[in-house]
């Protein structure tokens, strides 16, 4: 192996701190704790992990947790309804609806249904806009976790050759609209895709946000790519990422883990947008170029 390991989990820890000591800062200020509205709806069994370990973050950096568990069979008009409560509440600076939703529930309708200025998941068209376009909102959290590792990397992204693997929302999409903010060259590649290894093999940074375990292998990259991992596959041998890590590793500058690369740097970066919600909303100005 001649890669870097690229340690998502220490950088996260590291980030946490200091949204902590911003936290403490508008404390100081006299700002109020910066609030996060978690909502879950049903008992599905890694989405109730993950919620548990937004609220044990969100204690830990100083905020406000305020959880919200649903049962299964909530219908929509429910769930809009306590949106809509929280939406209004002056002590909830961000609000997160789990997905996935039980099939009663349109999760469009619901995400529609967040007021964009406390969308801290950055999945609101509106927000997806902004993003598109360059102006002030919230970025989606695991590509943006992607960004900070590669800019702690590699320093300026501009002028590279990069290719994103997935379109979705939530990470494809996003990733590649954070790339060519960076200046680099995006390709985006997905189901449909020809000729994969060739597309991959140019590329200078890859991302792969597929959801297929090892799918990516290390023969596709390109001697001295940096490799960033966004997948998350559950299978008999334990977590499982999109690529072929140690093949991957053999030819690669640097490589996310699975688990303990991109994972940890999503909470994280979820912390950050509720912060930045915080200090917008009360008017503090925090020096954000510090997170
Ligand atoms: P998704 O299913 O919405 O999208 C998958 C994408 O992969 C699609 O755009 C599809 O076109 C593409 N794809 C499918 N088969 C392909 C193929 N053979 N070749 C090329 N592209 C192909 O998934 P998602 O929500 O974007 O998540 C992707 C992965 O990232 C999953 O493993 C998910 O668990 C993981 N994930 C991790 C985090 C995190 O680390 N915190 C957050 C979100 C998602």
């Amino acid at each position: 192996m001649s890669a870097q390991i690229i340690d998502g989990k220490a950088f996260a820890a590291a980030l946490r701190g200091r949204i902590a000591t911003k936290v403490a800062a508008l404390r100081d200020a006299g700002g109020r704790a910066p609030g996060l509205a978690v909502v879950l709806v049903g008992e599905d069994p890694a989405s109730a992990v993950y919620v548990r370990n937004k609220h044990k973050a969100t204690i830990a950096a100083g905020m406000a947790s305020f959880e919200y568990r649903l049962p299964a069979d909530t219908e929509q008009d429910e769930l809009l309804t306590l949106v809509a409560s929280l939406n209004a509440d002056p002590a909830v600076d961000g609000i997160l609806v789990q997905l996935p939703l039980p099939p009663q529930i349109d999760a469009d309708t619901v995400l529609m249904a967040i007021d964009p200025d406390k969308d801290v998941d950055g999945f609101h068209p509106v927000n997806a806009g902004r993003l598109a376009t360059g102006l002030p909102g919230f970025v989606p959290c695991t590509p943006y976790g992607c960004v900070m590792l590669l800019k702690d990397q590699l320093g300026d992204l501009a002028g590279l050759d990069a290719v994103v693997i997935g379109r979705s929302n939530i990470v494809g999409k996003p990733m590649a609209q954070l790339l060519i903010a960076e200046s680099c060259t995006v390709t985006v590649a997905h189901s449909k895709t020809r000729d994969l290894p060739g597309i991959v093999h140019r590329a200078d940074i890859v991302v792969a946000a597929v959801g297929r375990p090892e799918m990516i292998k290390g023969e596709w990259i390109k001697p001295g790519a940096v490799v960033i991992d966004v997948g998350i596959n559950r299978t008999d041998d334990g977590l499982i990422g999109d690529v072929d890590f140690n093949g991957a590793a053999s030819v690669a500058s640097a490589i996310t883990p699975v688990p303990g690369g991109v994972g940890p740097m999503t909470i994280a970066c979820l912390l950050r947008n509720t912060l930045i919600s915080a200090s917008r909303r009360q008017g503090v100005a925090l020096d954000l170029a510090e997170l």
